[in-house]
């Protein structure tokens, strides 16, 4: 009895366990994997990333002068982390500790145009890279 009086008492003055969502935040574990942040002036373009990618969420786009756009889709992502661990330049693609905040319809990117825009333009930028052939003599 007087243990747990003691117990009870201990407990008053306690830091609750649980937390009051969603007014407070949830603090992520240590070492969550969340979204991932792009830094374009460290890229090199090799498009790693883009190929290891399971769900297919980051996509280039190619500009007619060759440039590259990195696109990036934080609701398809799934957090594994393998487009950091295949980029080949320190810090271009950083994976921070939140989640893609909750959105409305109209703020998740139209993924579908952008990945036809991704094939259509690469196809367009490969095409004209070939290089016209020699005529035979
Ligand atoms: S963390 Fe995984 S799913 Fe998300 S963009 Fe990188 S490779 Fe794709
Ligand atoms: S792997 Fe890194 S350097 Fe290569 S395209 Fe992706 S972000 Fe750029």
């Amino acid at each position: 009895m007087k243990d747990m009086f003691i117990e009870s008492l201990k407990n008053l003055f306690k830091k609750p366990a649980t937390h009051q969502y969603p007014f407070e935040p949830s603090p992520p574990p240590p070492n969550y994997r969340g979204n991932i942040v792009y830094k374009k002036e460290l890229c090199i373009f090799c498009t790693k990333c883009e190929l290891v990618c399971p769900p297919g969420a980051i996509r280039f786009t190619y500009n007619e002068d060759g440039s590259r756009e990195f696109h990036y889709n934080p609701y398809l992502c799934i957090y594994c982390g393998e487009c950091v661990r295949a980029c080949p330049k320190a810090g271009c693609l950083i994976q921070v500790e939140e989640m893609a905040p909750p959105a409305t319809e109209e703020e998740i990117p139209n993924w579908d145009e952008i990945e036809k825009e991704a094939e259509e333009s690469k196809k367009r930028w490969l095409k004209a890279r070939k290089k016209p052939q020699a005529k035979k003599s």
